[in-house]
């Protein structure tokens, strides 16, 4: 899981370095993958999912999650490139397999100078995850890091939108394995809630809109947007529950993180 965490860090950081106006989701795309197979990843978690012809996905404004990057041939069709514009946000999400194990991470990059609402949005998206994170040792539950998850944005004093129909999960061998991590508190989640426990390993990822989290998916079939069309960000780590408290297994400091 380490390994993995490694390349989808370093491939994430060569991403974001990238992003500026002008460069296309489809030079992510192949960035991502040129920068994968230089640090060893055995194969991309996102290719060939369900049918998903991209090795990120690159989620630009108003796109939630799983924007399917330009230069990819789907359907047999070309998806359109999309050109970064200066104010823009584009989220890059990412995965690769080392040794049969998958790591999985995501972080939104503003395009050049953007708007203080923007950079907000984006502080706001960073921090919900952080608050995530911060819960995790032996014994929490995905309750705790639910509500902290949803306090953390719904203390702002703008209404921000927690987008609920897509969520955080387990990863190992395969990319998503029980359980799912949600991203707010509800009844289903209280009922099924579990106690994690050291060894345990997730992905969390919260999802925060700058208007409604109200979604719909276009007749791609992949691509979320926001109903309103303002924008989203996304922010996610792969992470283990140890008896420490917790290891950000995908973690683009130098180091890793861990507590
Ligand atoms: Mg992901
Ligand atoms: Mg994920």
């Amino acid at each position: 899981m380490r390994a993995a965490g490694r390349i989808v860090a370093g491939v994430l950081k060569h991403c974001a370095d990238l992003v500026a106006p002008g460069v296309t989701t489809g030079d992510l795309n192949e960035a991502a993958y040129t920068k994968g197979k230089e640090l060893g990843a055995e194969d991309f978690s996102f290719l060939d999912y369900h049918g998903f012809p991209g090795v990120i996905c690159s989620s630009v404004d108003e796109v939630v999650v799983h924007g399917i990057p330009g230069r990819c041939d789907y359907r047999g069709g070309k998806v359109a490139d999309r050109t970064l514009q200066e104010g823009s946000l584009v989220s890059v999400d990412f995965g690769a397999i080392s040794q049969g194990f998958h790591g999985d991470s995501a972080v939104t990059v503003p395009v050049g100078e953007v708007s203080p609402e923007l950079k907000e949005l984006l502080r706001v998206g960073r921090e919900a995850l952080w608050a995530g994170i911060r819960q995790v040792k032996p014994g929490c539950r995905l309750s705790d890091i639910a509500r902290a998850i949803e306090r953390s944005i719904r203390e702002r004093p703008h209404r921000y939108g927690v987008v609920t129909n897509y969520v955080g999960h387990g990863i190992g061998r395969r990319l998503h394995e029980p359980p799912n991590v949600p991203n707010v508190l509800t009844k289903d989640l209280l009922r099924n809630d579990l106690v994690l426990e050291a060894g345990v390993t997730i992905a969390i990822e919260p999802m925060v809109c700058l208007g409604t989290a109200k979604t719909k998916t276009l007749s791609d079939g992949w691509t979320v947007v926001t109903r309103d069309g303002r924008p989203a960000v996304h922010f996610e780590h792969s992470l283990a529950v140890t008896e420490e408290g917790f290891e950000i297994l995908t973690s683009r400091e130098d180091g890793g993180t861990t507590h």
